[in-house]
């Protein structure tokens, strides 16, 4: 994934690999990673404690400060290196900066007379809930050599690298997803410099409608079609059932109750989880590839600022996560945010229009119809000029239209459309 970075030209980028670690190995880390969940929730209960005597807030820095002071308390802190720790310190923070934003626009509501949801603390990180700690690089703390990782305070271990790490390593991650280990470094890396959009010749500009129906995942103006992956159908299926089946394996119990729940219940939610990551990397693989083919063959691309449907608000039970709907979404979410980001390197350029009349507006002569055609007419015809063309493939070039005249201006795209 791509984020932005402050420093100027600069991308950050992440790259994920797969370790391979000895039994020693692991246990270390294990432990690491226990000693940064006791810190987490130590450090969670000193700020509960203050801000309920008085409302205190306290400061990241007074934390961070108070650590080696923490150290001479609990030894077992040296064991982990210090950067981890302070990177806890900087997750809790996180925590506590929303808790405090919430409990303002509680206020806010409040003052209004509205009424608003009650507000919790940051969760306590329950056993194998803390789940990943962060490297960042100074001091060579972290050395990668011969398809090896090194990190300080742990020792060499075994990395698969399906892909060639690149830039400049910031931090390095360690995460335990189930029961697997992973390494995720950040990277730093210079950003292209950004194409002169006026310059991107009029076939290299595309237009894609993504929120067509079942059938297409994208549609683009020049009529191309690609169709849904099907794994996205049987994803919601699979996943439903096995929602359902961990449901039916839970013992009711009391909210008290806080015995360790069965073996086989844990299975079936282990197995869950695996059957959700296998379907969050088949998305992965169908998002990077879409992009891919989009960027290889076009540098301007429109698409509609797409909001995901808010399904999952609605239906309180846990099996709407899995509707087929929703894998739609979040299979789209992902694809145009690696668009989004990939052309950030590249320097092509993605403009995002309001979708608002792309599907009731006539591509040829613009004007609009006052209602918009029903889901089921595949077909657009303009009662205006007569117009009939596939109805994604309408909005398609609607959407590139609408990019052009944000990227270009009306006059520019006018002189444009108007030569045949
Ligand atoms: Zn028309």
């Amino acid at each position: 994934m791509w984020k932005k970075n402050k420093s100027k030209g600069k991308i950050e980028k992440s790259f994920k690999y797969r370790l391979y670690l000895s039994e020693i190995i692991k246990v270390i880390i294990d432990k690491d990673l226990e000693i940064c969940r006791w810190l987490y929730n130590y450090l969670r209960e000193l700020r509960i404690i203050e801000w309920e005597k008085d409302r205190t807030e306290i400061k990241y820095t007074h934390q961070q400060n108070s650590l080696p002071d923490l150290k001479k308390l609990y030894p077992f802190l040296k064991e982990v290196q210090s950067q981890v720790l302070q990177d806890v310190v900087r997750r809790l923070d996180k925590a506590w900066q929303d808790f405090y934003k919430r409990i303002k626009r509680k206020e806010k509501l409040e003052k209004l007379g509205k009424k608003a949801k009650a507000v919790h603390y940051p969760r306590y990180k329950q056993f194998g809930r803390y789940d990943s700690f962060t490297y960042t690089q100074k001091q060579d703390r972290i050395e990668l050599k011969h398809g090896k990782l090194w990190l300080s305070k742990i020792g060499w271990m075994n990395i698969r690298k399906h892909r060639k790490l690149e830039g400049e390593i910031k931090t390095c991650s360690i995460l335990v997803k189930n029961g697997k280990y992973y390494a995720n470094f950040s990277c730093g890396i210079e950003a292209q410099p950004k194409l002169d959009t006026k310059l991107i010749s009029l076939d290299k500009q595309i237009g894609i409608d993504v929120n067509t129906s079942e059938d297409n995942f994208w549609v683009l103006d020049t009529g191309e079609k690609k169709d849904n992956p099907y794994f996205l159908e049987k994803a919601g299926d699979i996943l439903e059932a096995w929602a359902k089946k961990l449901s039916q394996k839970k013992h009711k119990r009391s909210k008290e109750d806080k015995t360790k729940s069965s073996k086989r219940h844990q299975k079936t939610k282990l197995e869950l989880a695996k059957q959700a990551e296998k379907v969050a990397n088949q998305r992965k693989d169908f998002a990077f590839k879409e992009v891919k083919w989009l960027r290889d063959n076009y540098d301007f691309f429109g698409v509609e600022n797409f909001k995901p449907s808010k399904i999952v608000e609605k239906g309180k039970g846990k099996s709407k996560w899995y509707s087929p709907k929703r894998m739609y979404d979040s299979a789209l979410s992902l694809f145009l945010k690696l668009l989004w980001d990939k052309v950030a390197e590249t320097g092509q350029k993605v403009v995002k229009v309001n979708p608002a009349y792309t599907s009731q507006t006539c591509s040829r002569c613009n004007k609009r119809h006052p209602v918009k055609q029903e889901l089921k007419d595949r077909i657009f015809i303009c009662v205006f000029c007569g117009l009939e063309l596939d109805r994604d493939v309408n909005s398609a070039r609607n959407i590139l239209y609408k990019a052009q005249i944000t990227e270009f201006g009306t006059n520019f795209v006018k002189q444009v459309h108007a030569s045949p």
